[in-house]
């Protein structure tokens, strides 16, 4: 099937890569020209593991091309996906400009019956929306179907090659019969597509994002209060994950949720409510306590060492906002720095991945020192913190990180480490829902 994908960002790359790799055409449109000179030349412009291999095999067997022109891009696509940002607006609602826009210079371009498929996270009544927008200069017939990722930023490929579930909302036979086509190659194992009305699909993704966000949000509320009772949240974890009703993913706790979907998501969720009349109080509550749960470490380290931090220098050991992704969009890490700044401490940062996006989109990296490994980074600092749990820092060698720090400390906000492990080390050692280590 020939297929345009119009954003070449996480989504869309992923999106336009895997389909090409079942053997479809596809042609991915971005407006950055910088990025499609990029892939052009046969480089991944973000990172996400196993998207190179696939991504250069696409190419190089000519299933794979890139365009900054939605004209050269949509010629004789049957299906084109919209893979546009959605960031949030200052009320918190989703900001639709890229996709309307997209939709309004589409129109005109469609010379045959054509699905428009939305796959970025839009608020309920979108696809209508986009309906509208084409049909302004649309001279011929076509459907808009959303379509909602579930992908994981980190687990990106696989996700899209073996989905738990597909989820496409629309009313029309026709476009039902194509999507199900195009998605047949990635449920061969019986996962199910799930057909659903338009509404219902994009209600579907802010419904499991605000799920899931509100999962972490109250295991970090039962961390923080395991604290203070002295119990310890590892085991509140397994004893509960264990019971299949509540699952053993997604109960860990840390410094809250981040990235480009769960904030976004879950305000725009509530936004949609409150334009509705609805006070959607668990929402409002799980924003709240992920707010506080960012500055968790920070008022650790301000009980530790009091407010005053001016002659402080500390290591951070992750940016990203989770490992094996290069995506900084609403990392804790990088509100941590800028409370620590404001305190007047110094910084220096170690990331495996996402070092050059923190140049680029960070305010606060100027005042910054980049480290090149992670050891690097400890050198003459009063204390480490662990920002993100990249698998490098989970069995890290303990002497060399004595040796270098000045003080041996640790604020672990991301529990990497056993506690009667870290107790034969010699650390003071503050981690989330567990009790510090005092060396
Ligand atoms: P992104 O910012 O990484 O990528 C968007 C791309 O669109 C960029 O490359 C940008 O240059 C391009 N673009 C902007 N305007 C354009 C235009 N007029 N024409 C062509 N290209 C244009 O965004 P993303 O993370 O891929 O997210 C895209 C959508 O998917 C969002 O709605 C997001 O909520 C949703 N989503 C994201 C994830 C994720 O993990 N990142 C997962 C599921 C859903």
């Amino acid at each position: 099937m020939k297929i345009a994908v119009v954003g070449t960002g996480y989504v869309g790359l992923v999106t336009g890569t895997c389909l090409a790799e079942v053997g479809n055409q596809v042609t991915c449109v971005d407006i950055d020209k910088a990025k499609v000179k990029m892939m052009r030349t046969k480089q991944v412009p973000i990172y996400e593991p196993d998207l190179e291999n696939l991504f250069r095999r696409n190419i190089d067997e000519g299933r794979l091309r890139f365009t900054t022109s939605l004209k050269d891009g949509i010629a004789d696509a049957a299906v084109i996906f919209l893979a546009l940002p959605t960031p949030p607006t200052e009320d918190g609602s989703a900001d639709l400009s890229y996709v309307l826009q997209v939709a309004d210079n589409l129109g005109p371009l469609l010379k045959s019956y054509t699905v428009v498929v939305d796959k970025s996270t839009v608020p309920v009544g979108t696809s209508e929306r986009v309906s509208k927008h084409l049909a302004k200069k649309a001279k011929v017939k076509f459907d808009v179907v959303s379509n909602p990722e579930f992908l994981r930023e980190g687990f990106a490929v696989g996700d899209f090659m073996k989905p738990d579930r597909v989820v496409i909302g629309t009313n029309s036979n026709k476009a039902r019969k194509l999507m199900k086509e195009l998605y047949t190659p990635y449920v061969r194992q019986g996962n199910p597509i799930i057909f659903m009305d338009e509404r219902s699909a994009e209600m579907t993704k802010y419904a499991a994002n605000s799920f899931l966000a509100t999962k972490i949000s109250f295991m970090n509320e039962v961390a923080n209060l395991a604290e203070r009772v002295g119990a310890n949240v590892d085991y509140v974890r397994l004893g509960i994950g264990a019971d299949e009703r509540i699952g053993k993913r997604f109960l860990f706790p840390g410094i809250g949720y981040g990235g480009s979907c769960f904030p976004k998501d879950v305000l725009a969720l509530t936004q949609i409510a409150h334009e509705h009349d609805y006070d959607f109080k668990i929402l409002e509550a799980v924003i709240d306590i992920n707010e506080r749960q960012r500055l968790r470490l920070v008022s650790k380290i301000m009980d530790y060492y009091g407010d005053d931090l001016e002659s402080k220098v500390f290591a951070i050991w992750g940016l990203a906002f989770k490992p094996d992704t290069d995506d900084i969009r609403e990392a804790p890490a990088l509100t941590i720095i800028k409370e620590l700044q404001t305190a007047g401490a110094k910084v220096v940062a170690y990331d495996p991945e996402a070092i050059p996006n923190v140049k680029k989109y960070f305010p606060g990296a100027s005042n910054m020192v980049f480290a090149k490994d992670a050891y690097k980074a400890l050198k003459g600092a009063d204390a480490l913190i662990i920002a993100t749990e990249w698998s490098e820092f989970r069995t890290p060698d303990f002497e060399l990180m004595s040796k270098q720090l000045k003080n041996p400390v640790i604020f672990d906000g991301r529990n990497l480490y056993d506690l009667d492990i870290i107790k034969t080390k010699g650390f003071y050692y503050s981690s989330i829902g567990r009790e510090a280590i005092h060396g």
